[in-house]
């Protein structure tokens, strides 16, 4: 039986919808936002009482995703003209005054539909997931061992073997390394969007210097000369989620260039009232028009591990940090000639639009 929980401050209609609704499934009423905390599958709420709690609504639908939590709305159709936008944000059916008990009933059955599927699919993900973790928690110990014996192998008993001996041994080295690396890049994957996301103002001229920081080593072994210009502007991000994707572009802008090409990689934002476009230009091979989608991609990779080192993972981070940011990523490129990949956030408020608004 579902659960479902009204916010009704008009005492009457409260009591109305309560007797229409408690034949089918398990109805409580709440007029705090106490009340809010108690589990339900649905939430029915008048006008007055979503002003009065819309912000406890959005936080309790928010801790609840992926699981849907649906909410509806019971308005005169006057009082619909007066809602200020962001108190529909969490609205997902309306109902105006005077209510048909039908409708009604059809409307939350639908909802309560839904919510189930969503709870379905939660589980399932949520199997998958523990197995995938399981999994490769356990692939980790053994992997290491075959990495750590055969160097011990190759440190000690190199005078025993013979050079074909000597080369098996270090191929299956460097298979383990790679194994370990993709075990570690593969948790630090799945465990993307896991904590809470906080979106702040983030000042793009200090996120670059740690980024171009962190890429010192190969900025110096590409010989890449990187271009960033002054007066960068501030963007509404996650620092540690914007820093993810940008190293991600950074490196590749500095990877994949033709062999005996300097990388040059020019960083450029523009910004409109709402959104800002940091752009990442590089003078590298390009993509071509067929590979557009599928680069994005987890273990997409264009290339063997031979000609350019990675395992596939960049864009797809890349791609999954901005979406949970709000944000959008994507590039433009001719096969040759270089790329522009691009994400798109919302832009900080400046001072001129915190007066406009
Ligand atoms: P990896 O982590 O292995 O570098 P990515 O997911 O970052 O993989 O990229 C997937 C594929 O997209 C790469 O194999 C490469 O072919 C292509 N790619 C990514 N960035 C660029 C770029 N700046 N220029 C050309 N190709 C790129």
């Amino acid at each position: 039986m579902s659960h479902i929980l009204l916010l009704i401050d008009h005492q009457e209609n409260g009591r109305l919808l309560a007797e229409s609704l408690k034949k089918r499934h398990q109805v409580s009423l709440a007029d705090s936002e106490e009340g809010l905390r108690q589990p339900f599958d649905l939430g029915v709420v008048d006008g007055t009482a979503l002003n009065r709690f819309s912000k406890a609504i959005r936080s309790r639908k928010e801790a609840e995703r992926p699981r849907f939590l649906p909410l509806i709305l019971i308005v005169t159709r006057q009082e619909v003209r007066l809602f200020k936008r962001h108190l529909w944000e969490s609205v997902d059916d309306l109902l105006i005054c005077p209510i048909d008990k039908m409708e009604l009933q059809v409307r939350v059955e639908v909802l309560l539909r839904a919510r189930e599927f969503s709870s379905e699919l939660k589980l399932r993900n949520d199997d998958l997931e523990a197995y995938s973790q399981a999994l490769m928690h356990d692939l980790r110990a053994p992997v290491r061992a075959i990495g750590s014996f055969s160097k011990l192998l190759i440190d000690e008993q190199k005078e025993k073997l013979d050079d074909r001996g000597k080369r098996h041994l270090e191929r299956i080295r460097a298979v383990a390394e790679q194994a370990w690396d993709l075990i570690d890049s593969l948790l630090a994957f799945s465990r993307l969007g896991r904590k809470e996301i906080v979106l702040r103002t983030t000042p793009l001229p200090a996120m670059m210097a740690t980024c171009l920081r962190n890429l010192r080593e190969e900025i110096e072994a590409a010989k890449a000369e990187v271009i960033v210009p002054a007066n960068l502007p501030s963007v509404r991000a996650d620092p540690a989620l914007l820093m993810m994707a940008l190293t991600n572009l950074l490196s590749n802008a500095i990877k994949y260039v033709a062999p005996g090409t300097r990388p040059q990689v020019v960083l450029s934002v523009s910004t409109t009232a709402r959104r800002s476009r940091i752009q990442i230009e590089d003078n590298g091979i390009g993509i071509s028009p067929e590979d557009r989608e599928r680069i994005f991609a987890p273990f997409v990779r264009l290339h063997g591990v031979e000609e350019y080192p990675g395992i596939g993972l960049g864009l797809s981070t890349v791609r999954k940090v901005v979406e949970l940011m709000g944000g959008r990523t994507g590039f433009e490129s001719s096969k040759g000639k270089g790329s522009r990949f691009w994400i798109e956030l919302e832009a900080a408020e400046t001072k001129e639009r915190q007066e406009k608004i």
